[in-house]
């Protein structure tokens, strides 16, 4: 039966909903959502709740939030209250005391000792410190603790130390290339630095109400003042966007509006190809939308190039546009931010598919095992939807801010607190896993700074409203116009949906009170005073209680919380033919460690029923989900190649949070489920080697060479490579080893060549060899060995039966090399 998926997937989509749930409006058919990204999800509510017009972001007038700030908020509750503890008692001196032994702090102490030498470590090393401080700030202002504000002191001495007579600061070229001051704003960032030193300090007197660190930031904006902007000044700006979001930040913690001007100069003067003339690129060969630099920000009209930079980029755009009313600003993040959300978002709330440029490629390319969805840009992406949330108070960019924070942000770090993510795939074959640190350590201290500053997410305020974007258990002190409201909120969120909220303003008072109701959220009903709410009124995705308010109201909210499937755009190839869980904010993987068979082999048609249940014991306590998935033995898999309707057999399905999971044994994981039986991909016996190699340094993934991912061409940058770098024109070898004997009669290697921006090439040559005995010897063939680009080359032989298999290459001189796939056919059927 030849079924068409896309046709199915909408129509069971459209007509079985209340079983089915609701998926995220980003993931639905883009001709219903184009016009109207929320508006399905509001049309259903409507049958409930609603009566009044939609409008539109774009046409919406602006809102202009406060947010509560993180420091008058409590979280008391079991989901964030004890991460966020792991964070404080675990991450934080964890990350402190890894920045001391990757170099950070030493690259300090020797900028501050004025030595030329010694420095270690990539350009931004003092980027990574100064999130680290952003993080430890924030946990200071909720938890003080005496001895993390002393050792705080003692860095920012060393930073006082550090900071030139001018004002300027920054380790690596105070030490390493002191002539070379903002020679290469492209690559080399210097303002992106900068940028973090200033939301640190804004933190730290945010947290400590301490000058020492604030002096040393605004001594360093001043400078960079007088540096750039409109003539006689430079023209210039970040090759990695951030000090735009963070001078804002700095220019709310002291007032002084130069530090908005600057920000608002290197957000308006960017597109002016400016790299172009940095690098003397001829502007017919400059491509500059990796930095987002290839038209005038007013133009951009997708989301485009390294994901992290466009979303910080975005993100002080947003600050800019929500002061200055720029109507063609904010018409370009309306555009981008829709392109974003409904095209290039993944389900776990990241973006940036591809390993190549840490980034973005064509709308709906959203890959599965390859997706990098880097930890950074689901936060920046998080960070974004809350300043579009506070601009326009408009609850579909704090379902997108909760998708990150719940989903793609927390599956960074580990249960302990001590591993994480700097790439989150939303398949894995078993070979992906949490690291302690990374040479690039971008990632570890924005998930710490992230969960340390949690509660500033979670509400905000205006002259007469107070909106709740976040439901999490606990306390807020906010103001709605002149009036102090104190908030007390209970529930069981995410896992349950039912909150309760009491109110008590200062004195009795008007105001409205705006329950953001989730995007994935239907039947959401209301009571006040135990009184249901029977005619409530939604707007832009809002519950609005508009009502005077006593002390002690209480209102008690219920968003009904089904197991829900999801199904992605039909554009979106990776997820053809394929669901995802869902319950409430919480996306669901499988996980191989709980279930009785191979992950590759289950399916879970869609009538399947699925239950929720909570596990106190697992993962810190969950919801999983539990139903009976199909199995269909490996014969039949390969048979159901060619009949699809192959006899089955039930087995117990047990799903666990996206981001709960590699806390336990490794193993493969999934996301998105086939709803028939999955067609494998010939996987050969390649797929059950153990491999080893005969070098390889820290950036090395050998497991690449065997995780299935074929690539598109040789120049493709993998998440994980085995290569030999930066062994140049040596013999070298990859291995295969098997447990017990196997035929082999052939094999195909896929060379990587990273021409234009690394040093693999292909090889000069390579052979197979087997292990007879103790010693390898070349296998039998006469066949050449081919050597090519972007295309497997094949070699057939003899079959040998042998325990392991080698694969022996001569690089080229003065190069290294790289594999992307080696196969290993085996001896009777070539299969
Ligand atoms: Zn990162």
């Amino acid at each position: 039966m030849n079924m068409d998926w896309t046709h199915l997937l909408r129509n069971w989509l459209w007509q079985d909903r209340p079983q089915t749930g609701w998926p995220p409006d980003h993931l639905l058919h883009p001709k219903r959502f184009e016009a109207a990204p929320r508006m399905a999800a509001l049309a259903l509510l409507a049958c409930v709740l609603f009566s009044g017009p939609i409008a539109f972001a774009g046409e919406q007038p602006l809102a202009k939030l406060r947010p509560v700030p993180f420091t008058e908020v409590k979280i008391q509750d079991s989901f964030w209250a004890p991460r966020r503890e792991t964070n404080r008692l675990a991450s934080i001196p964890f990350s402190l005391q890894k920045l001391e032994e990757a170099g950070n702090l030493e690259d300090m102490r020797l900028a501050g000792r004025g030595a030329t030498n010694g420095f270690r470590g990539p350009v931004f090393m003092d980027s990574d410190l100064y999130k680290a401080l952003e993080a430890a700030s924030y946990s200071l202002a909720t938890h003080p603790d005496p001895a993390l504000e002393k050792q705080l002191d003692d860095i920012i001495s060393l930073m006082a130390a550090a900071q030139q007579p001018d004002g300027y600061l920054n380790s690596y070229f105070t030490i390493k290339e002191p002539g070379k001051r903002w020679t290469n704003l492209r690559d080399w960032h210097e303002l992106y630095c900068a940028g973090h030193m200033f939301e640190a300090a804004a933190a730290h007197y945010q947290a400590t109400g301490k000058k020492t660190f604030l002096n040393i930031a605004t001594r360093y904006a001043d400078y960079i003042d007088s540096v750039f902007g409109p003539a006689p000044k430079r023209l210039g700006y970040p090759g990695h966007p951030e000090i735009e979001l963070a001078l804002i930040k700095l220019w709310r913690a002291t007032g002084n509006q130069r530090y908005f001007e600057v920000a608002r100069f290197f957000v308006e003067n960017r597109g002016r190809k400016f790299f172009a003339t940095e690098h003397q690129t001829p502007l017919d060969k400059y491509d500059g939308s990796y930095w987002q630099d290839d038209v005038p920000i007013y133009d951009h009209q997708n989301i485009k190039g390294h994901a992290v930079r466009a979303a910080y980029l975005m993100s002080g755009v947003t600050e800019v546009a929500s002061q200055t009313g720029d109507e063609r600003l904010l018409k370009m993040l309306d555009r981008v931010w829709r392109n974003t959300t409904e095209r290039n978002e993944y389900i776990t709330g990241g973006i940036g598919p591809s390993a190549h440029n840490e980034g973005f490629t064509v709308d709906y390319d959203l890959p599965n095992q390859s997706a990098y969805q880097e930890t950074c840009a689901t936060i920046a992406l998080a960070q974004w939807a809350h300043r579009l949330a506070l601009l326009y108070g408009d609850a579909q960019y704090a379902d997108v801010l909760e998708r990150a924070l719940y989903n793609g942000m927390l599956s960074g770090v580990s249960q302990d607190g001590t591993k994480f993510f700097y790439v989150n795939p939303l398949e894995s074959a078993g070979t992906h896993h949490r690291s302690p640190w990374f040479g690039c350590a971008c990632c570890p201290p924005n998930v710490t700074r992230t969960l340390a500053a949690l509660g500033g997410y979670a509400y905000a305020a205006s002259a007469d409203s107070l909106y709740v974007n976040l439901y999490i258990q606990g306390a807020a002190q906010a103001k709605v116009g002149d009036t102090a409201v104190a908030l007390k909120v209970t529930t069981d969120y995410p896992w349950d949906g039912k909150v309760a909220l009491t109110l008590t303003p200062a004195s009795r008072a008007k105001f409205a009170l705006r329950l953001r109701v989730p995007g994935w959220c239907h039947n959401a009903s209301v009571a006040v005073n135990r009184r249901a709410v029977k005619v409530a009124i939604v707007e832009r995705g809002y519950l609005v209680l508009d009502r005077e308010w006593n002390r002690g109201d209480q209102v008690e909210l219920d968003l009904p919380m089904p197991v829900q499937r999801v199904a992605a755009d039909p554009h979106v190839k990776a997820d053809q033919g394929l669901l995802a869980i869902q319950r409430g904010p919480i996306v669901y993987c499988l996980e191989q460690c709980d279930q009785a068979e191979p992950l590759a082999s289950l399916w879970l048609p869609v009538e399947a029923e699925l239950k929720a249940a909570r596990e106190p014991r697992l993962l810190g306590s969950v919801v999983t989900i539990t139903g009976q998935a199909r199995i269909a033995s490996e014969q039949k898999w390969r048979r159901s190649l060619y009949q699809p309707a192959a006899p089955v057999s039930r087995v117990a399905l047990k799903a666990i949070p996206y981001y709960a999971w590699d806390n336990r044994q490794p193993g493969a994981m999934k996301v998105w489920l086939p709803v028939s039986p999955p067609l494998l991909p010939a996987r050969g016996l390649e797929a059950q080697a153990k491999v080893t190699v005969s070098f390889a340094n820290d950036n090395c993934q050998p497991q690449g060479i065997n995780d299935g991912l074929e690539p598109a061409s040789s120049g493709e940058q993998p998440a994980a490579l085995c290569h030999w770098w930066p062994h140049k024109g040596t013999g070298e070898w990859a291995q295969y080893t098997w447990k017990t004997p196997v035929q082999v009669s052939g094999a195909r290697v896929y060379w990587f060549d990273d021409s234009g921006r690394g040093e693999c090439r292909l090889p000069a040559s390579w052979r197979i060899e087997y292990l007879d005995g103790r010693d390898w010897k070349p296998v039998t063939t006469t066949e050449a060995y081919p050597v090519a680009k972007d295309k497997w080359c094949a070699v057939r032989f003899a079959p040998v039966k042998t325990t392991a298999l080698r694969l022996v290459v001569q690089l080229p001189p003065n190069f290294a090399a790289g594999v992307h796939e080696w196969k290993v056919d085996g001896g009777d059927d070539g299969q």
